[in-house]
């Protein structure tokens, strides 16, 4: 068996100001052909299956290239063409071969292309050919489009928010579509359209029960795999919404049927899945009233507005102002996107005070800078986070003491990206379970590490530059009516 891999993703937010062209994707994560290493990262998941399944199966398998960026605003058309035409260029060298399995995110936008996956997906198969299976591993926040299920074979997205699953669900892909190759399954893609748009953490009821639930029906009566497309709310792209894809072996009547049903049941329970948004006062109030009551650990608050994996900066200063006006101690933050700020630590060094201004830079929602006396508590070079068994990039870091409010800690960083694992506060020297509160600038993710911690996780959203209310947000190119744009989206 002859494999072809690749990886190309990033999350587009059409509405951020924040270009991402080569550089972001260089900066975030590149790796040439056979290059990419031992760490797993989020979207190299087929690329480690398709090498672990081929060492036990004697497989040739050909490793193109793997590009991440980091969440942020409309890709440059000379960057994404560069990447593309690179991983084609590869795949044409590597012909002829017996399948391809890509890592792709699924809410890509270039200038000029509304669907990256899809257009990318589809040179793909002009180039394999219709008889040589083509899978790919994609992010529930993706704009799943009908040129991405014709041209594809298999498509399998992450169940899990926070995407915890990565790993798991490349092998399954690999699985299903070394099998197709090997001529033991027909796999046919059944996709029902919820017509809504909201946001699902897994970790929360009633997703966490539904997706149980979907882990059960697979494998069973010809259902090879089952996907829930959460939709990434700030694409502006007409394919934007919730689906279910059902894979079946050749049953494209009892897939369209169970997708229709799955879905049915998840549109019934909409306004359930995503937890209420406290203000920051409200937050603070609780968390201050839950730290006098039983249990151990911090408090952690979730400032979901200032995500970077949703495409935010990261560096809003909103938060740190309410703890320092209110004069509450025994917080932590982080992280915040600052690397002027880092630079000026690094040259204070550990143990220096001075009077430092950081955050609050990259436009009027980040909020007004942060002028403090600050102790530098530690500085590491090219320092990471651990997402499972992922290692993500934070830069040179630093992490400060204001020394007149509390010993509020915050943890800079030069490489934006979001809260995920505890060792972004523990790696700069700030243990996360001795704080009182900790505020994570994260949507989900940083669930897998902090919950375990938390004597209970808030969720605020807002003020910021991530808005949580899809009413609010200025859709032009919506294709089909979506909940909650509309009151119902199936009327006629
Ligand atoms: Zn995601």
């Amino acid at each position: 068996m002859r494999v072809f891999t690749a990886s190309l993703a990033t999350e587009t937010d059409t509405f951020s100001p924040m270009v991402t062209g080569e550089e972001a994707f260089r900066t975030s994560f590149y790796a040439g052909p056979g290059a990419f290493g031992d760490e797993p990262r989020l979207f190299a998941g087929p690329l480690l299956a398709a090498r672990k399944r081929g060492a036990a199966g004697n497989w040739q398998v050909v490793e193109g290239t793997c590009a991440f960026a980091q969440s942020a605003g409309t890709v440059t058309r000379r960057a994404y063409e560069l990447f593309r035409d690179e991983i084609l260029g590869q795949l044409r060298d590597a012909m002829p071969v017996d399948m391809v399995v890509l890592g792709l995110h699924g809410a890509m936008v270039a200038d000029g292309y509304d669907d990256c996956e899809g257009d990318l997906l589809a040179r793909v198969r002009a180039i394999v050919g219709p008889g040589v299976p083509i899978g790919a591993e994609l992010d529930p926040h993706c704009h799943l489009t009908e040129t991405m299920t014709r041209s594809a074979d298999v498509l399998v997205c992450f169940k899990e928010s926070p995407h915890t699953d990565f790993l798991e669900r490349g092998e399954e892909l690999v699985d299903l579509i070394a099998d197709c190759a090997r001529g033991k399954i027909r796999p046919v893609m059944s996709v029902y359209d919820c017509r809504m748009i909201q946001f699902m953490p897994t970790v929360d009821e009633p997703m966490r029960s539904f997706v149980d639930k979907i882990k059960r029906l697979e494998g069973r009566g010809g259902v090879l795999s089952i996907s829930i497309v959460h939709g990434y709310t700030l694409g502006d792209v007409a394919d934007l919404g919730t689906k279910i894809v059902v894979v079946t072996d050749n049953d494209r009547a009892g897939g369209d049927r169970l997708a229709e049903v799955l879905g049915r049941e998840l549109y019934a329970m909409r306004d359930r899945l995503f937890p209420e948004s406290a203000s920051m006062d409200q937050a603070l109030d609780q968390a201050l009233s839950l730290l006098e009551g039983p249990g151990t650990g911090p408090v952690v608050i979730a400032d979901r507005a200032d995500n970077a994996g949703g495409g935010a900066p990261s560096d809003s200063t909103y938060f740190i102002e309410r703890v320092i006006t209110r004069g509450i101690d025994g917080v932590a933050v982080g992280p915040v996107w600052d690397p002027i700020a880092v630079k000026q630590c690094f040259a204070a060094g550990e143990g220096g005070v001075f009077a430092l201004r950081f955050g609050g830079k990259m436009g009027p929602t980040s909020g007004r800078p942060v002028d403090a006396r600050v102790r530098v508590r530690r500085c590491v070079r090219d320092a990471k986070q651990t997402f499972v068994k992922a290692r993500d990039d934070l830069g040179d870091a630093a992490s400060v003491e204001l020394l007149d409010h509390g010993g509020l800690a915050v943890a800079l960083i030069s490489t934006r990206t979001q809260a995920l694992g505890r060792d972004l506060f523990s790696g700069l020297g700030i243990e996360p379970e001795r704080r009182r509160i900790v505020i994570v600038k994260s949507f989900t993710h940083f669930n897998a590490a902090f919950r375990p911690i938390a004597r209970a996780t808030l969720y605020t959203g807002g003020p910021g530059p991530l808005t949580l209310d899809v009413r609010q947000v200025p859709y032009t190119k919506l294709a089909r009516p979506l909940w909650p744009l509309v009151e119902d989206p199936f009327a006629r």
